[in-house]
């Protein structure tokens, strides 16, 4: 019979640890909302390596002394709450008392701390959970933290991080959610040596997002401040019309917390409903505050998730607080985003403005940029490629479109004998006569299948058809999104979408599917990082990354003009005959169906 015994603390520290301390991004967000807990004015974080082999959070918070340095890395230990009734009434990050113990299980790990009013400081050090010395040193009144070998003992736990790159990204993000929750503090972040990000002590919510997110992301938002039955919403919320293709750009705080809430979420999503295009997310950086008693934030051991005690009442004031904005705004007109001729020189205009704040300027901009609003054509066709693959009739670009004489009906023709075009309905619908009985085409459907195997099969020879920009279009990312991208870059190039790092976040986008509107570019990039996020271009899938990659595609590509001759509803067809699949769109919706003339005289009982 196996015998039954009682984990040592080492290991059931480490055993914690996975739940807690699951990457480096994880060990700095412990440490700063410790620092925070202390009452730090200052926080400095460093990493290296994506913090594999070098973490530090240093702070001008309220120190320990040499007992509590002791106590902090004892399991339980914490100074924060004394019952579990104190949840209640929490007002601060911490109160498991698990952060310390378990990251100083699984890494080599050092703290420094000293009160102001004590004389000398405290170091101890410990590594794997063995506590190696503890002695007087001096430091300045506060606590540092450093932390390196994360993962070293736990070949598991180091498999499963990511690249350099993903997992610094995942701390640069972790850093601005804390900056952004405590403007008041002021924040520096340095990577191998360089300093990424520094913020001094701002006033406002606005200022600190102006520094995390660009001024554009500020233009674009409108300021909220609303009460109601003891909740408090304030924050910035985006202005009807602009939004992003997944929803990493809606962050909210609850209690000053970062937090990840269905509920805050769908309440978001569902106040933009009318003012956003379908599959659309809202921008927004949100804060409630309510009484700790009416939220649990123990559901999980990271807290990313919370509970609230009256979901329906939480939802109700956000949606509430939310549409009255946007309707004294705008009424919460539709405002669709439409790309003019202005949009290269607002874009130019953004990137001086950019580089204007940024602490860290890129390499000058290419001068095509700088006079990106001179009254020339927005692109140039490759001459390689223009003309040797003639787009389908109707759903191209108008520079590239040909002249309908040009139109080679493909295969599927031969089955359009006897066919006869009879008019379009409600725009979308194309109304066929056929042999058989009467033809109802989704033009749009039709077109996103015939767009979808005609891009499937340019991937599959590599001869993707693609132009350079005559006008570089600059993107400034987050650094999530511009890790994701930086490993994507040849990929992308294959594809078509030629982008080029210049300056930290900050890209260029220099070639694009002749398809795409340039003025559509940055949108049809930020849509290909949304689809990455969410693992759905897997490079260890290519041939499904490609299918989802064709699928956005086809959808952007597609632009229906409102009049159709007979000559292209009948291309049109043809083309989808011609295809592998002609009867569903990528996206499984059907493309046409057909009322048999056996149908039709049953229905009029002939
Ligand atoms: P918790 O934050 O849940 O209390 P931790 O393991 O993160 O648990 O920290 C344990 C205790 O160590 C804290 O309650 C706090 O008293 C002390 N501590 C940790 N970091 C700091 C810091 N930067 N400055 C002052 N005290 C700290
Ligand atoms: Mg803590």
């Amino acid at each position: 019979m196996p015998r039954i015994r009682v984990l040592s603390d080492r290991v059931a520290n480490q055993i914690a640890a996975g739940e807690v301390i699951e990457r480096p991004a994880a060990v700095i967000k412990e440490l700063v909302e410790n620092s925070l807990d202390a009452g730090a004015t200052r926080i400095e974080v460093e990493f290296r390596h994506g913090g594999r082999s070098y973490l530090r959070v240093e702070d001008n918070g309220c120190g320990m002394s040499k007992d509590d340095a002791l106590l902090c890395l004892e399991r339980h230990a914490t100074s924060k709450i004394v019952e579990t009734a104190d949840l209640d009434t929490l007002g601060s990050f911490g109160f498991r008392g698990e952060a310390l113990p378990s990251i100083a299980s699984v890494s080599k790990f050092e703290l420094q701390t000293r009160p102001a009013d004590a004389a000398a400081g405290t170091e101890v050090l410990v590594n794997g959970g063995k506590l190696v010395h503890v002695r007087e040193c001096g430091v300045a009144p506060g606590t540092r933290i450093t932390v390196t070998h994360l993962f070293h003992a736990v070949p598991a736990r180091r498999k499963f991080l990511k690249s350099d790159a993903t997992e610094s990204a995942h701390i640069i993000q972790t850093v601005r959610l804390y900056a952004l929750a405590c403007p008041q503090t002021a924040f520096t972040l340095v990577e191998d040596g360089r300093v990424l990000f520094q913020s001094p002590a701002c006033t406002t919510l606005e200022d600190r997002v102006a520094e995390i997110f660009g001024r554009q992301f500020t233009a674009d938002s409108l300021a909220v401040d609303a009460s109601d039955e003891g909740l408090r919403l304030t924050g910035l919320i985006g202005k009807p019309g602009v939004s992003r293709a997944a929803r990493h750009e809606m962050i909210t705080f609850v209690n000053h917390r970062p937090v990840d809430s269905r509920t805050l979420n769908y309440a978001l999503i569902e106040s933009y409903t009318t003012s956003l295009p379908k599959g659309r997310y809202p921008v927004a950086v949100l804060f409630l505050e309510m009484n700790p008693a009416a939220v649990d934030v123990n559901v999980h051991p990271a807290k990313r998730e919370v509970r609230f005690r009256s979901e329906g009442q939480v939802r109700g004031f956000v949606i509430r607080t939310v549409l009255q904005r946007l309707r004294e705004f705008g009424l919460g007109a539709p405002v669709v985003e439409t790309p003019g001729p202005e949009a290269a020189a607002r874009s130019a205009e953004r990137f001086a403005e950019w580089q204007r704040v940024s602490t860290f300027a890129p390499p000058p901009p290419s001068p095509s940029a700088a006079v990106a609003s001179a009254p020339v054509p927005a692109f140039a066709p490759r001459p390689e490629v223009a003309g040797n693959l003639a787009p389908p009739p109707a759903a191209a670009s108008p520079a590239i479109r040909p002249p309908h004489s040009e139109i080679r009906l493909p295969p599927g023709a031969s089955r359009l004998a006897g066919w006869r075009f009879l008019g379009t309905a409600h725009g979308d619908f194309a109304l066929f006569e056929s042999p058989a009985g009467v033809v109802i085409v989704d033009r749009r459907a039709a077109h996103e299948r015939v767009w979808f195997e005609r891009l499937v099969a340019q991937f599959a020879t590599g001869q993707v058809e693609s132009q350079r920009l005559l006008f570089a279009v600059p993107v400034e990312l987050d650094p999530v999104a511009s890790a994701m991208l930086l490993d994507r870059l040849p990929w992308l190039a294959r594809h078509g979408v030629d982008v080029a790092e210049f300056g930290r976040n900050f890209f260029r986008i220099e070639a694009m599917p002749s398809w795409l509107e340039p003025e559509g570019a940055e949108r049809f990039l930020r849509d290909v990082l949304a689809l990455m996020r969410d693992g759905r271009l897997d490079e260890k899938n290519p041939r499904l990354a490609e299918d989802e990659f064709a699928r956005l595609a086809a959808q952007k590509a597609v632009r229906l003009p409102d009049t159709i001759s007979e000559a292209d509803a009948l291309a049109l067809v043809a083309q989808l005959f011609a295809c592998a699949q002609p009867h569903t769109s990528p996206q499984g919706r059907p493309t046409h169906f057909e009322l048999s003339r056996g149908e039709l005289a049953r229905r009029f009982q002939r």
